[in-house]
């Protein structure tokens, strides 16, 4: 550990391995062999083509990519996947199917009623978002032109722990707050889309896995930029990429393979999540705002008895090198993302500060 580095549990950009942020320091002003800096060689270099094959390389190795999906690496976040995912796959006679289990699949389904026809298949927002929906009270449209699903919801630290059955339709899955923090089935998704900046990398790359069938529904009158079967066609490069991100995300994808893969890293969270859970349960001083089986394995939501309460645990956590625990501005209360990179000793060490809080406050 660097002393430095305080434990940081921002919701994203988040915490990165700190060998991935040591190597990229080491090579930052003369990648070796090359004798230029990662920032100042064309994204049409032999160098690039390396750094942009093996990052493609890694991530198809540690989901085991099927070969029939392209995997993309784009701008504008995920935030743009809202448009980019109806401007592609929705045609003007079909219906997209929405769950809605947060505030960025409400986003998500905003963007897509101003390019087509949508529809509410499921949403949990009568109860505050605190939990999945059951698959029986899913509503879909039979011949939806897809079906849209966030698979962790960072804000209300909720996560799907089984997948909805959604019969013939692709399912479209934001796993920006999750993606490669489990052993995925990448064969059971249409689309799959992330920002990088919590689980993968730096902010500015958002990865696209699509299934290749799905790419001749992008039509050519689409923007160029936006045009999925276009980035394909291109591989990730019809204009310049985001080569410092995608660096990076190459860095931290050799540094996931070094822990083991998705199933070894699975195993850490979920050893991460329960030590913060059972502290959570284990006196009523904490208030966890997810329903115990909807709970996130990468953020982790509870509330106090008081807002005053809430200032003040912020407030001595910061000082005590606990960073980035106030909730989202939108629910409020407290929050601990523990991502990927998130080192496990920072979980017994805020449990600990926990503690001491809870004894001297409960
Ligand atoms: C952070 C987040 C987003 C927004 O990502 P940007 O890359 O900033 O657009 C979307 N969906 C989920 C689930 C997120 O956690």
């Amino acid at each position: 550990m660097n002393e430095a580095r305080v434990f940081n549990f921002s919701s994203g950009p988040a915490v990165l391995p700190l060998p991935v942020l040591e190597e990229a320091q080491r090579d930052l002003v003369a990648l070796p062999g090359v004798g230029m800096s990662v920032l100042e060689i064309s994204h049409r270099s032999k160098a690039f083509d390396e750094i942009l094959a093996s990052a493609q390389a890694d991530m198809r190795a540690l989901a085991g990519i099927p070969e029939n999906y392209t995997v993309l690496f784009l701008q504008g976040g995920a935030s743009l996947q809202f448009s980019m995912v109806p401007m592609n796959l929705l045609a003007p006679s079909k219906t997209a199917d929405y769950i809605v289990t947060g505030d960025w699949g409400k986003k998500a389904l905003k963007e897509a009623k101003k390019v087509g026809t949508t529809s509410v298949a499921g949403s949990t927002e009568d109860g505050h978002f605190k939990r999945i929906p059951a698959q029986d009270e899913l509503r879909l449209t039979p011949g939806a032109a897809y079906v849209h699903m966030t698979s962790n919801n960072t804000i209300h630290g909720t996560q799907w722990h089984r997948l909805p059955d959604v019969g013939d339709a692709p399912l479209v899955c934001d796993m920006s707050s999750d993606i490669f923090s489990r052993a995925i089935d990448i064969s059971k998704y249409g689309v799959v889309y992330a920002g990088a900046q919590k689980n993968l990398g730096p902010s500015g790359v958002t990865v696209v896995i699509v299934r290749d069938d799905l790419l001749a529904r992008s039509a050519d009158t689409l923007p160029t930029m936006l045009n999925y079967r276009v980035q394909a066609e291109n591989g990730s490069r019809y204009n310049t990429p985001p080569a410092f991100g995608i660096y990076i995300l190459g860095l931290v994808l050799k540094w996931l393979k070094g822990v083991g893969g998705l199933a070894a890293v699975q195993e850490i969270n979920a050893r991460k999540a329960a030590a913060l859970y059972a502290e959570l349960d284990r006196t009523p001083f904490w208030l966890p705002h997810a329903d115990t089986d909807s709970r996130s394995q990468m953020n982790v939501t509870f509330r106090l008895s008081s807002e005053v309460l809430e200032q003040q645990f912020v407030k001595e956590a910061t000082a005590a090198g606990f960073d980035g625990l106030k909730g989202h501005r939108s629910v409020g209360g407290l929050r601990a993302s523990i991502y990927n990179a998130f080192p496990e000793e920072g979980i017994a060490a805020l449990v600990q500060f926990m503690q001491r809080f809870e004894q001297k406050n409960g």
